[in-house]
């Protein structure tokens, strides 16, 4: 039986959504969608390639359109599995059950999969229908978007053909994407001698916590605490006024989050015990001055029984520990001179831990569109830490995409959502990953777009997408396809 999805407008685009909507797609587990996608293709007689996991499909252009230049549309077809607890639901062979609910697309408690699978169903109605007037297509369908942007990363060179690309993952309708951040990380390592704990020494565990956090790229601009830095900031404070001894720091979580929260053991003279707290009340009314959208912060000393630990740090690698986290950059480090209001460089100090073979891990990682902004953001902390001792390594990180303000496949987009709709679109960047970076690695001449109708709870069982939005992606691309033929 149909799904009642099938009845709205465009109709193609909306049967093939229907359609993957009973194919399992799970990010890594892509091997159902592929099979499928290929034997679309081919049962369409179309050139269908398994381009290293990636399928890439070829249509010729329609009559009238074969001088046109060769377009490149590109979608990703895994999504994320996430549902609702009390829901019985397998993402490896279960049928996402998509249904209308006023004026969006929902799940019936799962992920919808709208993202990507509006950019997929998109490129098959366009693949499928023989109606539409078209230059030389070449339609991409990429795996692993979700969790590692792996196959961007293994898209083979020198099978592409197209010079102008767009993208169908965006998430609003109206606001086209010309760019997006690269990223790499930065793993920093203290290797520590324990040392026995001090005569006359008493510990306090100090926890800064209640802080916003957030992602560490499209919030990095809001001027959010860092619980890490902050908690560092108060141990250095108080090292100033009495001898401090460290028996352990702890914080942040995810690399990819602001630090919400910390913790450090310190161990103190007991003649000092009153003026820790006097330290800690001055310091936390600072913070709140500096802070005002940070309501929740809370700093918290709280007296442990007199041998809570049994050793403590040594106190040239405390010392130094204190001193890079409170020195290590952290937060926007340049805007962008292209978009106004852009992040084009920032770093991120994600979190501390101590293991228990003496050493202290510290996390970080760094973003930009522009590939030499980020080489030096991410030297800049790495020479903050090896100046303190650390060991410093470095991941492959993934490549940005600068935004290129004289885009010609923006300005036919921009023309074309103008006239159709009678209203301007934005057009923006993001500060954050896209596979659009990676394709730059292989085929760098390519000029590029991202678009998509409005989706809403992206990631989540919430998912929906707006149906009105549906109808104008659906115009636009068609209007865009038509367009190509005044590029060369
Ligand atoms: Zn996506």
């Amino acid at each position: 039986m149909a799904n009642e999805i099938e009845q709205l407008q465009p109709q193609g685009l909306w049967h093939y959504f229907a359609e993957i909507c009973k194919v399992p797609r799970p990010s890594k587990h892509e091997e159902k969608i592929r099979e499928y996608l290929i034997s679309f293709g081919k049962s369409h007689n179309l050139e269908t390639i398994n381009a290293n996991g990636n399928v890439l499909i070829r249509k010729a252009a329609s009559k009238g359109y074969e001088d046109a230049p060769s377009l490149l549309l590109q979608a990703h077809m895994d999504m994320v599995c996430e549902k609702n607890a009390d829901v019985d639901h397998d993402f490896t062979k279960d049928p996402i059950v998509p249904y209308i609910d006023g004026d969006w697309v929902k799940a019936k408690g799962t992920t919808l999969g709208a993202d990507d699978g509006m950019g997929v169903a998109a490129m098959m109605a366009v693949l499928a229908d023989d109606s539409i007037e078209h230059g030389p297509l070449e339609c991409l369908f990429t795996f692993d978007e979700e969790t590692g942007l792996s196959g961007a990363k293994e898209m083979p060179e020198g099978i592409l053909v197209s010079k102008y690309l767009v993208n169908l993952d965006s998430e609003d309708d109206g606001e086209f994407c010309i760019g997006c951040a690269g990223g790499v990380d930065t793993t920093v390592t203290f290797t520590f001698q324990p040392q026995p704990v001090p005569a006359g020494v008493m510990f306090f565990k100090v926890t800064l916590n209640g802080l916003q956090g957030g992602h560490s790229g499209s919030d990095i601009d809001k001027n959010r605490g860092n619980a890490v830095q902050l908690l560092a900031r108060f141990v250095n404070t108080l090292s100033a006024a009495m001898p401090v001894s460290l028996a352990a720091f702890n914080g942040g979580n995810l690399r990819n989050a602001i630090a919400r929260e910390a913790s450090a053991v310190v161990g103190i003279p007991v003649a000092k015990k009153e003026q820790i707290r006097v330290l800690a009340n001055l310091f936390l009314a600072d913070l709140q001055g500096e802070y005002p959208n940070e309501p929740g912060l809370k700093l918290s000393v709280d007296s442990l029984v007199e041998d809570a630990s049994s050793s403590v740090i040594d106190s040239v690698t405390a010392q130094n520990l204190v001193a890079a986290l409170v020195a290590c950059p952290h937060g926007v480090m340049g805007m962008s001179q292209d978009l106004a209001g852009l992040v084009e460089t920032s770093t991120n100090l994600a979190s501390v831990k101590m293991n228990a073979d003496n050493t202290i891990l510290v996390t970080t990682s760094q973003r930009s569109s522009v590939a030499s902004r980020k080489e030096e953001v991410k030297n800049k902390v790495a020479a903050v830490f090896r100046l303190a001792g650390a060991a410093v390594s470095h991941g492959d990180g993934y490549p940005g995409w600068k935004p290129n303000v004289k885009s010609a496949i923006k300005d036919i987009l921009v023309e074309s959502y103008s006239t159709l709709f009678g209203q301007t679109p934005t057009v923006g960047a993001i500060h954050a990953g896209l596979e659009c970076g990676l394709f730059l690695e292989k085929y760098p001449d390519l000029d590029m777009i991202s678009c998509g109708p409005t989706l809403r709870g992206v990631h989540s069982p919430a998912e929906k997408v707006e149906i009105k939005t549906v109808e104008k992606f659906w115009l636009l691309l068609l209007d865009v396809l038509k367009r190509m033929k005044s590029l060369k």
